[in-house]
């Protein structure tokens, strides 16, 4: 049809001189700037760029910020750099028991700091060069919706065929006196100046525990306040118990059941004070009480997209939104907010848009690791969760000391479960707490996605000595 049009367009416009007349078949075929605009480049939309791009998309990425997004500059990787960091003091501790005499005394916090900003501006230019490599255009600036078709950033209005947001999400302050004028969230946190001498965590997911365990670990008088019994709501609830007594037998002081009503000034820092009557006075507060969809600055209406009760972009399996030319992936959609699975959304859009192989990303079964001290690994349902989807489960679990710890003294317990779907024998769930369990689970996230049964796993030689052979060698279903 446009190429009909076209046959009549030139007709008209024959008369004019030939390079005008190229202009206007460009203006014409090309009806938008691009194929493509990306808002947001971060795992997601930078994945989804640079696919379209390879598909011969012409793209473009708006980014206010640091290429990377949250995941490489506000969080997963530094996150995890400051994790290594903190987890030398137990090393150290544990040494001792191996005859080491290993002095860990005066940390320096700024070197690491420092550090890790030249590891992150290393990442955010590979980043760079991975967009541009694509044949991507990565244009600096925060975008706004001007249509169904177009997105102004700055003074200029850009025109595509498609939009895709990913503009990720920002950590959520609840209103209570004081919180927001006084706390740091996880992005002040990965960057003070000093490592403070107390820090009250408050909430209870993985941002909270998390931190609290990398601040715990530099040695760090660390609170950790969250209004559930147990952290981790979701998760199985005996991991939920077993992770709350690791984290207190590190010497984390867990205020359980309790929220803050008030933060004021006190001389260290700030008072903070709990629903329990209790005071407790420190340098730093830091809230981690989730995290909401970037959609706030996005001027949404504008094109006709109303958001969902959280502010976020709701979407199909497809990731399209309920405007046809318009599609939204990553934590701006607030399905399962991990960066692997932002990055699978993105490819899975690129590929179904640009490259003529429509497919849909499966949002079950996501493996997922808590990187506390000791770590947690988790793929499937939780027990109770377990018993909801498929009726009769048997459940095998497994609580041990790990030989490491016998000669450190150590006494944290590695924990493990399977859930076994009674009527199929297939796994349906494995956690785990202890050393490298989110490198375990990965391999069994696998076996779990596949299919595998318990006679499977049962048939499976363990590699001895590991804790993850245990995963093979549990035989007695728990009562
Ligand atoms: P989460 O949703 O995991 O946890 C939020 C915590 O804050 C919960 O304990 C919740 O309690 C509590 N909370 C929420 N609102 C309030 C309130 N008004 N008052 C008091 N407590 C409150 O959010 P996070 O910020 O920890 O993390 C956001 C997401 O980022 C995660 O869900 C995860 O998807 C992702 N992430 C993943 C990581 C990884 O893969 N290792 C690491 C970091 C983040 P309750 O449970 O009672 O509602």
């Amino acid at each position: 049809t446009r190429l009909d049009a076209w046959g009549k367009e030139s007709a008209a416009l024959s008369c004019l001189p030939r390079p005008i007349c190229l202009a206007a078949w460009k203006a014409f075929i090309m009806k938008y700037d691009y194929d493509l605009i990306v808002i947001g480049a971060g795992s997601g939309g930078v994945r989804a760029a640079r696919m379209s791009a390879g598909h011969g998309a012409r793209v473009a990425v708006i980014e206010g910020d640091r290429p990377g997004g949250t995941c490489v500059i506000r969080g997963c990787v530094p996150k995890k750099l400051l994790m290594y960091g903190s987890a030398f003091s137990a090393d150290a501790a544990d040494a001792a028991g191996y005859g080491w005499q290993v002095s860990i005394d005066g940390h320096d916090w700024p070197q690491l700091i420092a550090a890790k900003n030249v590891e992150l501006d290393r990442l955010e230019s590979i980043y760079r060069w991975l967009l541009e490599n694509a044949g991507a255009e990565l244009i600096a600036g925060w975008a706004q919706l001007a249509g169904p078709n177009a997105v102004s950033v700055g003074d200029r209005v850009l025109t595509a065929e498609r939009i895709l947001i990913a503009a990720g999400g920002a950590p959520h302050i609840p209103e209570i006196p004081g919180l927001a004028e006084r706390a740091i969230t996880s992005n002040e946190a990965l960057d003070l100046a000093e490592r403070p001498a107390s820090i009250v965590i408050y909430g209870g997911g993985y941002i909270a525990l998390e931190f609290a365990s990398i601040f715990n670990g530099f040695g760090v008088d660390t609170h950790l306040v969250y209004r559930g019994d147990l952290p981790l709501r979701g998760f199985d609830e005996d991991v939920r118990s077993e992770i709350a007594t690791a984290l207190e037998g590190r010497g984390i002081t867990l205020h359980p059941g309790t929220v803050i009503e008030k933060v004021a000034d006190a001389g260290i820092g700030h008072a903070i004070s709990l629903s329990n009557g209790s005071v407790i006075e420190a340098e730093q507060i830091m809230v981690a009480t989730g995290r909401a969809p970037n959609t706030g600055g996005l001027q949404l209406d504008a094109a006709g997209i109303a958001v969902g009760k959280r502010g976020e972009i709701p979407v199909n399996a497809d990731s399209a939104t309920s405007v046809p030319s318009i599609f939204a992936v990553g934590d701006v959609t607030d399905r399962i907010n991990l960066t692997p699975v932002a990055i699978a959304e993105g490819h899975a859009f690129a590929d179904s848009i640009f490259g003529g192989r429509p497919r849909t990303v499966s949002h079950s079964n996501v493996p997922s690791a808590v990187f506390t001290q000791p770590p947690i690994g988790s793929v499937g349902p939780g027990e109770k969760e377990a018993r909801a989807i498929h009726g009769d489960v048997t459940v095998y679990t497994s609580k041990f000391n790990a030989m490491k710890n016998n000669l450190s003294g150590r006494s944290e317990k590695t924990f493990m479960k399977l859930i076994v779907d009674t009527a199929s024998d297939k796994v349906v769930a494995a956690h785990m707490i202890g050393p490298d369990a989110g490198e375990i689970i990965q391999g069994i996230g696998v076996a779990v996605i596949a299919g595998a049964t318990k006679a499977d796993f049962d048939a499976t030689i363990g590699i001895h000595p590991t804790a993850a052979e245990e995963f093979v060698t549990m035989r007695t279903p728990r009562d």
